[in-house]
């Protein structure tokens, strides 16, 4: 066996269907008394909810959490929470939300209780991301993981189907990367391997019935699991791409991963092939790449960056950003090939080496 490190990312995760009922007691764990809940605007109403059942706990609402975590907004919620005397951030919602938390916890070093809605994995994270003058920085800080997340199915019951695909693929992504990191580690791979497969099982289960609270369920589990991958190894090309992608061309966050998974898959597979062989194991299929292509365009996931907003003069660009800062991937970045990539990606052609 391979030597390792491996770093756990400490949080305390309560997890099952109806389980924010159990919000009032973890919050009392924390020792928090004045909690500030978060949520995007459209989820207003969940953070009406939370701050009803935490009571005199609730020190306010802050129903301004947007994709990317404008510095703004990142800095009107620190304000806020700094008037508010708040103890504790309650983020409810997906990666934007939890993303708004990390702010505040990087400037105060609040607690946060995170309760996802989405699969984008974030609240298993040290992980923070602030954007400024139309540039992200991501950075990885132990002050902004989640102390606890509290995993309730039914709060992603109402995830309309097409975020939910794209968001088990974004989910997905972290744990097939992480399955090729140079830092990987056999405890990770286990979890990433499990963790893909939870969510493959639960696409057809969810497309079938989308309020299946088992799939849910389902689907949640294998989200914590590959979120926990993204938190623990490094990520290589895909998340870069995707990275590049999301800021430069402003595309959307799970959909560019939904895209781009095949394709960074199959550049990298004659690199990695024992990731591979595990990805391919968890999916039931004889090809990772051409696995997680089905598995998306099965499910009426967008598979091509035109579908989805990217300019056909940007591809050169993006190849050129992509390849510009060298970082470790199981094959060498070089632009050529990367440019040959975005092609497919953008026509929506099957994954090639
Ligand atoms: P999101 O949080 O932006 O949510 C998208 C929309 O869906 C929002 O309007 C939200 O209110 C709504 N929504 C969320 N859950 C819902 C539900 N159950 N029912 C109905 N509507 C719901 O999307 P996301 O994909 O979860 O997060 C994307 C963001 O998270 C990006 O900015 C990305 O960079 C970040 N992210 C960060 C990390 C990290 O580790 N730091 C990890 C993954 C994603």
């Amino acid at each position: 066996m391979n030597p390792f490190v491996y770093v756990a990312q400490p949080s305390r995760v309560v997890f099952g269907a109806g389980a924010l009922r159990h919000l009032a007691r973890e919050i009392e764990l924390l020792g928090a008394k004045r909690a500030l809940v978060l949520s995007t605007p459209e989820q207003a109403d969940s953070a009406r909810r939370v701050a009803e059942m935490l009571g005199v706990r609730a020190a306010g609402i802050f129903a301004k959490a947007a994709m990317h975590v404008p510095i703004e907004s990142a800095r009107e919620a620190r304000d806020e929470a700094k008037r508010l005397g708040a103890d504790c951030a309650v983020a409810i919602g997906g990666g934007s939300t939890t993303g708004l938390g990390k702010a505040i916890a990087l400037d105060s070093g609040l607690p946060i209780l995170a309760i996802p809605t989405t699969y984008a994995g974030s609240e298993m994270t040290p992980i923070y991301g602030l954007t400024e003058g139309g540039l992200k920085k991501t950075g990885r800080d132990p002050r902004v993981l989640p102390k606890t997340v509290i995993y309730d199915p039914e709060l992603t019951l109402n995830l309309p189907l097409a975020m939910t695909v794209a968001s088990t693929m974004n989910a997905i992504a972290h744990a097939a990367e992480g399955l090729y990191a140079f830092d990987a580690n056999p405890v990770i791979a286990l979890m990433a391997e499990e963790g893909i497969r939870a969510c493959a099982a639960a696409l057809p289960q969810l497309k079938a019935d989308p309020k299946s609270l088992d799939a849910r369920g389902g689907a949640l589990y294998g989200a914590w699991l590959c979120g926990s991958v993204l938190g623990a190894v490094a990520m290589g090309l895909h998340h870069k791409l995707c990275h590049t992608l999301g800021g430069s061309f402003k595309l959307p966050h799970a959909e560019v991963h939904t895209v781009i998974l095949p394709h960074a898959l199959a550049y990298n597979a004659s690199q990695a092939p024992e990731a591979m062989a595990r990805i391919s194991r968890a999916l039931g299929v004889p090809d990772a790449a051409l696995g997680v292509f089905d598995l998306a365009r099965l499910h009426g996931a967008p598979t091509s960056l035109k579908a989805i907003g990217m300019p056909l003069e940007g591809l050169d660009r993006a190849a050129e950003l992509a390849a510009q800062d060298q970082y470790p991937n199981p094959r060498p970045l070089e632009r050529v090939a990367l440019r040959a990539l975005l092609q497919r990606a953008f026509d929506g052609t099957s994954p090639q080496p």
